[in-house]
């Protein structure tokens, strides 16, 4: 007996992977220095914590309406419309989920079909190197995944000429992650800008059915100096982009799987109200006394992103300089989200001191795993470039980041 084909090829999540095996070995004793995680090492603001308390003892225990409650919903799509400045977002245009994964899960599903026998797959463009389970959730809807490399000189940006080259009739979404993970860059609002044009002005004659997907889930975790945009805000695609957020990351509060995707005007509308179906049909809801504690982080924790957005600067500068400073190490500097992606493929090819061959990434991270318990995740399945970088999250204490890159610097120096 067997499971499904669609089980059997779907790629295990390369950071979940990483992030389970550091658990394992800390359960066991072993001292690890965890860079695999993209979570957030503070605790979830005091706040929202007593709210979600306070909504249990009030018994805020029972099923919600299928997208959220509508307080939570017009809090969001107010947020949305003030904060993001994305026209045409009303409550009815929010759909609340179980974290910004379920989201894409739900929007690729509400985009894309399963391709009819000899037909061509429609097409998700996606710029690379990206987060691991962007591809495979969209595979999984019936995507074909269309990869648009990217380098670590162009700022991991793909360019206006690039995109308009990229679209066909077969395209339905572009993905956008600014702030972006695993690397840190982001889009400027002039860049953004230029990308909305070239999509609008496709959509007028080759692609009239396409979409942005703009996964926004860093959006206040920036600390250089290009602003936050959302992509969403440019008028001449506002209809046509769908956005996702949550509050996993800049609130840390990743265990509480909460994230929404939002849509704008007419469309947006209809398809909020598809997703709605697919989650009446899937989870159901989210549960209740959680939106009690997002409603408090989203309207009463403003220091608290602060407070974390000032620790995640100086790490960024921290991690930065002291990874700059290895031999054979190069590492864009981090300017939003909380990732350093340095290329370490000079180094491939090598020996480690524990006589372990050091052929990809995946043998870098596993050798440094297992010789320093030292905590990445290889780049491998982040495609495009990735294969040449390893992931190293800094969302842990400034002491982590200063003794695990100097055990990091020791793997190298190690090496033969
Ligand atoms: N998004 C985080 C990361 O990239 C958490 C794990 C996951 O969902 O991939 O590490």
């Amino acid at each position: 007996m067997q499971v499904s084909r669609r089980c059997q090829t779907l790629k295990p999540s390369a950071t979940v992977a990483v992030m389970n095996r550091a658990a394992a070995l800390k359960a066991q004793g072993v001292e690890v220095l965890n860079f695999s995680a993209g979570e957030p090492d503070f605790n979830s603001p005091d706040k929202a914590k007593q709210a979600a308390i306070a909504a249990l003892q009030a018994n805020q225990t029972k099923y919600l309406p299928t997208a959220g409650d509508p307080a939570t919903r017009e809090l969001i799509a107010r947020i949305i419309t003030d904060r993001n400045r994305i026209p045409g977002v009303t409550r009815d245009h929010v759909l609340i989920t179980a974290g910004v994964k379920m989201a894409l899960y739900l929007t690729f599903q509400g985009l894309f079909d399963l391709p009819e026998p000899g037909q061509p797959a429609r097409e998700l463009l996606l710029p690379v190197p990206a987060w691991v389970s962007f591809a495979p959730i969209a595979e999984l809807a019936g995507a074909k995944v269309v990869q648009m490399p990217t380098t670590t000189a162009g700022g991991f940006k793909i360019t206006p000429d690039q995109l308009a080259a990229a679209i066909t009739p077969r395209t339905r979404a572009l993905l956008i992650n600014s702030p972006n993970n695993p690397c840190s860059t982001m889009y400027t609002p002039d860049e953004l800008r230029a990308l909305a044009r070239v999509i609008a002005d496709k959509a007028r004659t080759t692609a009239p059915d396409m979409v942005v997907v703009a996964d926004e889930l860093y959006q206040n975790i920036v600390f250089g100096t290009v602003p936050f945009m959302s992509i969403g805000a440019c008028p001449e695609i506002a209809e046509r982009t769908l956005t996702i957020n949550g509050p996993g990351k800049s609130f840390a509060m990743t265990g509480w799987r909460l994230g929404w995707v939002s849509g704008s005007g007419p469309f947006g509308k209809a398809f909020i109200d598809a997703l709605t179906k697919l989650q009446g049909q899937t989870i159901t809801c989210v549960p209740a006394f959680s939106l009690a504690g997002l409603r408090a982080a989203l309207t009463e924790c403003q220091d608290d992103i602060d407070r974390m957005r000032a620790e995640f600067a100086a790490r960024a500068e921290l991690i930065h300089a002291l990874l700059s400073a290895l031999p054979g190490v190069r590492v864009a500097r981090p300017i939003g989200a909380f990732y350093a992606f340095p290329d370490i493929s000079a180094h491939l090819g090598r020996t480690s001191a524990g006589g372990r061959r050091i052929a990809a990434a995946a043998d870098f991270a596993a050798a440094l795993l297992e010789e320093h318990t030292v905590a990445v995740v290889p780049g491998e399945d982040f495609l495009g470039d990735g294969p040449k970088h390893i992931r190293m999250s800094f969302a842990c204490s400034q002491e982590t980041i200063r003794e695990g890159v100097r055990r990091l610097g020791e793997f190298i120096s190690g090496l033969k």
